[in-house]
This record gives structure tokens, C-alpha cells and sequence, in this order.
């Protein structure tokens, strides 16, 4: 059986997959707790196949999906229908127009493209949450 030692703070940030691969255990009987009976042919104990559970820390697991962000983020989408979502974060009045923001959310992140309302503009970029917040300071365009 795959044995993984992690101690304190890393255990408490681990978490427990079960692999669908049963492993071969030897438990003691339920029936007579040990003490014999037909049951357990007179041994005590009783074979039984019991799931993989390991417990990994998240750490390894979001350095694996970062690691391997377009094929983990393709198998999702082909598994799942998991797509980007796309939401309307609010409405920004500049002083000198009103602008519609709205956030594309991927597990690799999230940008934001800012539409104005009130004339046709061409619409903005942003790919991090500070150029986006400078900008809405007036700060940054
Ligand atoms: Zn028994």
C-alpha cells in the first residue's frame, strides 16, 4: 500500500483522493470482532478490497494543474462542459463615460474587458486585477 508521511501544518492542508483501484486488506471480522466464527472460516479476519485513499497536500495538486494548465484545462472543458465564466462585474462611471466590466473566470485566472456605454469606443483589456483597479482610479488607460 502507497504510504505518504506529511506532518502538522502540511496535514492539515492535505487532502484525501481515493483512486478507483481497490487494494487487497486484511480487516478484522465485523461479525465476531476477532473472537472466530463461521463468517471468517474460523481466522478472525476477513479479505476485503478497499479503495486507495491518499492524502496529498493541495500544494502538489495546484502545481500539477498550473504545471499542466492547457491540458488539464482542455480535459475539463472535453469531461465536464467547463468553460470560462463570463459575468458582468459592474458599471464604472469615469467622470468622463460609463463603462460595462466584465470578468472572464478560467481555473487559469481571470481578465476583464471594459465596454463603454454611452458611446462606441473600442473595448479594453485588462489581465490583472491592479490595472484594472488603477484604471477605474483614473490612473491608467
Ligand atoms: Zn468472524
Amino acid at each position: 500500500m502507497i504510504s505518504v508521511t506529511i506532518n502538522g501544518d502540511d496535514m492539515k492542508r492535505a487532502i484525501t483522493v481515493t483512486f478507483p483501484a481497490p487494494l487487497p486488506a486484511t480487516i478484522t471480522c465485523p461479525i465476531c470482532e476477532g473472537n472466530k466464527c463461521h463468517v471468517c472460516k474460523m481466522s478472525g479476519k476477513i479479505d476485503v478490497k478497499v479503495d486507495a485513499k491518499i492524502p496529498i497536500q493541495r500544494g502538489h495538486i495546484i502545481k500539477y494543474i498550473a504545471d499542466n494548465l492547457k491540458e488539464v484545462s482542455a480535459e475539463l472543458t472535453k469531461t465536464y462542459g467547463l468553460t470560462p465564466e463570463v459575468n458582468t462585474v459592474g458599471v464604472h462611471d469615469t467622470g468622463e463615460g460609463n463603462y460595462e466590466i466584465v470578468q472572464f473566470s478560467s481555473i487559469g485566472g481571470a481578465c476583464w474587458v471594459v465596454f463603454r456605454l454611452d458611446e462606441i469606443e473600442n473595448p479594453m483589456y485588462f489581465f490583472s486585477r491592479q490595472k484594472l483597479d488603477r484604471w477605474k482610479k483614473g490612473g491608467y488607460e
